[in-house]
């Protein structure tokens, strides 16, 4: 759940007003309020208050707490395009979690379908974040993308040793990476 962090984040990063405003702004995104109204329709309404902003000391972009809400690390983000990624991946751990009563956080390979479908719908491994990270190579770039953040999340559960995070997603990657639900198709 745990995202890695954003490129460009060496400065304070934004005050909690700053980010709020930010994240009201996101709300408006035709992709966001995609992936709300089908929360909703899988009977998983999320309230504007469910995405909150705070501080956060570990370098983490943001996260999710099953079923209490999103919350995004003002610290850490620098703009609006950091806020409405965090928000899009963080969205899609709430569909899955809704939509699959059984998802169980603490399973190496549930925890790595989640992170190969957020980092897959929610653009974090497009092309353009990429070459910002720094991530020159092209061709199979992408899905090399989506494999070393799910490793960082994955590994990150203190259920899961690197060898468990690996087999988890490994097992999963063709089933969990075809799976574009709600989305017709990655975007
Ligand atoms: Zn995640």
């Amino acid at each position: 759940m745990d995202e890695d962090r954003l490129p460009g984040t060496a400065s304070a990063g934004l005050s909690i007003r700053e980010c709020r405003d930010m994240i009201k702004k996101s709300l408006q995104l035709p992709k966001v309020k995609f992936l709300r109204e089908n929360l909703e329709k899988s009977g998983c309404k999320v309230e504007d208050n469910f995405i909150k902003a705070i501080n956060c000391h570990n370098q983490m972009a943001g996260g999710y707490a099953p079923r209490r809400g999103i919350f995004v690390c003002s610290n850490e983000m620098t703009c609006q395009d950091d806020v409405n990624q965090v928000i899009l991946h963080e969205l899609i751990h709430a569909y899955d979690e809704c939509r699959a009563a059984n998802l169980d956080w603490a399973d190496c390979a549930h925890h790595a379908c989640a992170e190969i479908r957020a980092n897959h719908l929610s653009g974090d491994c497009h092309f353009k974040r990429e070459l910002l990270r720094g991530n020159l190579k092209i061709g199979g770039q992408e899905s090399e993308c989506i494999k070393r953040r799910v490793m960082k999340s994955v590994t990150s559960n203190p259920y899961c040793s690197a060898t468990a995070a690996r087999e988890g997603m490994e097992a999963v990657w063709n089933v969990c990476y075809n799976d574009t639900q709600p989305f017709d198709r990655a975007l």
